[in-house]
């Protein structure tokens, strides 16, 4: 009988297809963080707050105007496939119910340039900042954590003791949470 090599490799490369593919699929299966990435966004997990407060030539700067606020509908579901670039990374850090001194972050990795970004302010000189009392360089670059407090003082200043004593407080970011919580937002 005459053995045909051609038939042979190509049945033998088949099987080793096959079982390279069932091996990965195990290994899909088996693995809990490729999973929990397949049924869950981690978007939906991410919603917290932060308190901050902006001084430009030793001003307190007020950012409760609408211009600076994000309007979504109430029980609109956000996270449809719809949602474009611009909505994504609006998503990440603004504000909320004319509240101009808590930010609301819903992504994981936001960072303080992402809110200064999305409501559109630039600091006209250096900024020095403090979080929680301490100073932290390159602010826009720092993460956002929750209940966190941060002071940006941009242009000459006078008595930061004083500012310091005056930044927003944990209930008043747990208020501004409060308010929201009716709206999921
Ligand atoms: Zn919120
Ligand atoms: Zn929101």
């Amino acid at each position: 009988m005459k053995i045909d090599y051609a038939k042979i490799i190509t049945i033998g490369v088949a099987v080793m297809l096959f079982c390279l593919l069932v091996y990965r699929l195990k290994i899909n299966t088996n693995n809990p963080t490729n999973a929990a990435q397949s049924t869950q966004l981690p978007e939906d997990a991410v919603h917290y707050h932060a308190g901050f407060q902006v001084y430009v030539n030793d001003e307190l700067q007020d950012y409760s105007g609408i211009e600076f606020m994000h309007i979504e509908p109430c029980g609109l579901d956000e996270h449809d496939d719809n949602v474009d670039e611009t909505n994504e990374q609006i998503e990440i850090a603004h504000l909320h119910d004319g509240i101009g001194d808590v930010v609301h972050v819903h992504r994981p990795g936001a960072v303080w340039g992402d809110l200064f970004n999305n409501i559109n302010v630039v600091f006209p000189s250096p900024t020095e900042a403090y979080v929680n009392g301490e100073v932290v360089d390159n602010i826009l670059n720092h993460p956002i954590n929750e209940y966190d407090s941060m002071i940006i003082l941009s242009g000459p200043h006078t008595n930061i003791s004083e500012k310091l004593d005056r930044a927003v407080t944990l209930e008043h970011i747990i208020e501004a949470e409060a308010i929201s919580e009716t709206c999921g937002s």
